[in-house]
């Protein structure tokens, strides 16, 4: 026999880490981080016709300190790293990163030495949106994506700090891109 059964009715039990985890994707709040082209369609996403207002996220911040998502809408250039970092340190934690676009995730068509080759070097990216660009809906589909990676229990505390340790370590000790022949090698 169980716990519910000895409890009167009415009454839900769950792990804290869900309903924290709940709480946190009803809550996400984007910082400003239009870089290219892809920004139009991010901020279009904003717009009455698409509207993510539905979740409370149609204010883009533009502290750092008042968010905790960026999405990292178009190509990084390598002047543009440093400062992207240093915004993302500044957020709020626990804080997550949508890369939209080929572009930010990989460095897309701009395979030179100005554009850093995907912005996984320089954050931890929770999510890949791929196209060029993605369209609003796309970017929604990514971040109701986030919304159930953190719904289900995303790890709280030092386990997140932990996460995002591994991920940044994998990103750095990644081969260049250059060095990536695909299915050409
Ligand atoms: S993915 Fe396409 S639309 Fe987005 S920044 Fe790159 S070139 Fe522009």
């Amino acid at each position: 026999m169980g716990l519910e059964e000895k409890l009167p009715s009415g009454f839900i039990l769950g792990k804290v880490e869900d309903l924290v985890g709940w709480v946190r994707s009803s809550s996400m709040w984007p910082v400003t981080m239009g870089l290219a082209c892809c920004a139009i369609e991010m901020m279009a996403a904003g717009t009455p016709r698409f509207d993510i207002a539905r979740w409370g996220m149609e204010v883009f911040r533009a502290s750092p300190r008042q968010a905790d998502l960026m999405i990292v809408a178009g190509r990084v250039s390598q002047k543009m790293a440093p400062v992207l970092r240093t915004v993302y340190d500044q957020m709020a934690d626990p804080k997550w990163v949508i890369s939209m676009g080929v572009c930010a995730s990989s460095g897309g068509m701009f395979n030179n030495y100005a554009i850093v080759q995907g912005v996984d070097h320089v954050l931890p990216v929770d999510i890949y949106l791929p196209g060029c660009p993605p369209r609003p809906e796309m970017l929604i589909h990514s971040i109701l994506e986030l919304h159930n990676q953190v719904i289900k229990g995303a790890p709280l505390g030092v386990n997140r700090e932990e996460t995002i340790r591994k991920v940044e370590e994998a990103a750095l000790n990644a081969p260049p891109t250059h060095e990536m022949k695909g299915l050409l090698a």
